[in-house]
């Protein structure tokens, strides 16, 4: 029976009506249990449910909300404009504007195309940079998820593997059944911080590879940084073998600073999406890079449509977002750091302080995860499926939950900052933290 909850009655007319009672695969039972709570409201840094239960929030949209919930300039913004109509799918002035402040952000960007989600921006992506190259092949890492996009569906489940292969000749595993054979025939997965693995890969089929596609952090097994000099290795390499260096900035992408992780490590990709947080919460994603490859997008080269590109209110909420960041010398891009790295050490404290569960927190910026390791440092993918409990940080969310704190319950996910967060919340999160541990 479930309990009687206004979510729990939610929850069971859902499940009549909606797929596992939610629409997306990790909002429903795989994750939350007994049942998810049902959302009605988001202020600053909570959200409110069904129940009127109060929750500091730490996933923020997966990440797509840097200014928190409802931040009332962009709800100005949007009722401002949302009376002149919502979408036209026809050329925008917005749209020249948002492009030129993201041109003159980011050094690595001539030219920016919208698209809505980041499966769209990398999808358009893998194709635009087949079409340049002419080469069919594409390399990705064990762990990097670049969106549900059949050819790159590859290795990001750590639930799946009984044995991930040699290093030097990883097992290619779908993530997902009804994924044929055909669709990831071309795609390379290759361990990731093993620099050796990709110069042999690139060594035996470099000539025929496209791009080669990274995460700057590993953002989908929770937050594992790349080793000092790797993402410049991958650069380097792609350099030399005629392949384009492809930066999936769609988690990163304002979360590590204005300019991601590009700027963060000092990168010179050739092909970068943003999504989550480019949008502050509307579904809208971009693909950038220099001139060269950009116009491989022209008509009669490589196709790239969408009725809903450029979304018409969401291009208002990013500029009225990169506008707020930006103020002061990008002050709110180093908060949102700081508030991060804050509530990173905090949780630290927490977990040194207590002997009862072995844990680490890893952080870059605005984005950390904790992990149930007795290891020092989580490195890689295959660190990650063999010396991680995720049953346990499953278990400790769903307690958190409980206690008014949301961290994403799926430990490959990861929890995040925003400008709404404050110190009292920094501190009530850390409390609950010290006393779910204590519990667990
Ligand atoms: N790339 C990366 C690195 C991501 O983390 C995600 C989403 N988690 C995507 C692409 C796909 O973005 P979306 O969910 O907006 O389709």
């Amino acid at each position: 029976m479930l309990p009687n909850t206004a979510s729990g009655q939610l929850y069971q007319r859902a499940v009549n009506v909606l797929v596992e009672g939610v629409s997306s695969a990790s909002r429903g039972p795989a994750n939350y249990a007994p049942y998810p709570p049902y959302m009605r409201r988001g202020a600053g840094s909570r959200l409110f449910d069904v129940d009127g239960n109060e929750y500091i929030d730490w996933m923020m949209s997966f990440g797509a909300l840097p200014l928190g919930h409802a931040h009332p300039r962009i709800v100005e913004a949007v009722q401002r404009e949302v009376v002149h109509g919502t979408h036209f799918a026809t050329a925008l002035e917005v749209e020249v504007e948002v492009a030129e402040m993201l041109v003159g952000l980011l050094p690595h960007a001539d030219k920016i195309r919208f698209a809505n989600t980041g499966t769209e921006a990398c999808m358009a992506a893998f194709r635009l940079a087949r079409g340049l190259t002419g080469r069919s092949k594409i390399v990705k890492f064990e762990g990097h998820y670049h969106g549900w996009y059949d050819a790159v569906l590859l290795n990001t489940n750590p639930q799946l593997p009984t044995t991930l292969g040699h290093p030097n000749d990883p097992i290619r595993i779908p993530d997902s059944s009804g994924l044929t054979l055909g669709s990831w025939a071309d795609t390379i997965v290759v361990p990731w911080n093993d620099e050796a693995a990709l110069t042999r890969v690139m060594a035996a089929h470099g000539r025929d590879v496209a791009c080669v596609v990274t995460e700057g952090i590993m953002t989908n097994m929770g937050v594992i940084p790349a080793k000092e000099g790797y993402l410049k290795f991958i650069q380097a390499i792609c350099k030399s073998h005629g392949a384009l260096f492809y930066l999936d900035e769609t988690v990163t992408g304002f979360r590590v600073g204005a300019g991601g992780c590009a700027e963060l490590y000092g990168l010179k990709p050739d092909i970068v999406t943003y999504g989550k947080a480019l949008g502050q919460g509307f579904p809208i994603a971009a693909i950038c890079g220099p001139d060269w490859v950009m116009d491989g997008l022209e008509w009669g080269k490589v196709l790239h449509y969408g009725s809903h590109n450029a979304p018409r209110l969401g291009l208002y909420a990013t500029k009225t977002m990169l506008e707020i960041m930006m103020e002061g010398g990008a002050v709110g891009f180093q908060q949102l750091q700081a508030c991060g790295r804050k509530m990173a050490n905090a949780l630290r404290e927490v977990i040194n302080a207590q002997k009862r569960h072995p844990a680490i927190v890893q952080n870059v910026g605005s984005v950390f995860q904790i992990y149930f390791t007795d290891r020092d440092a989580i490195t890689d993918y295959r660190d990650f499926c063999s010396h991680v409990d995720r049953n346990k940080f499953r278990l400790f969310a769903n307690a958190l939950l409980q206690s008014g704190i949301y961290m994403s319950p799926a430990n490959t996910l990861h929890s995040l900052s925003s400008l709404a967060h404050s110190d009292a919340d920094i501190q009530a999160t850390a409390e609950a933290v010290a006393r779910t541990l204590e519990t667990l």
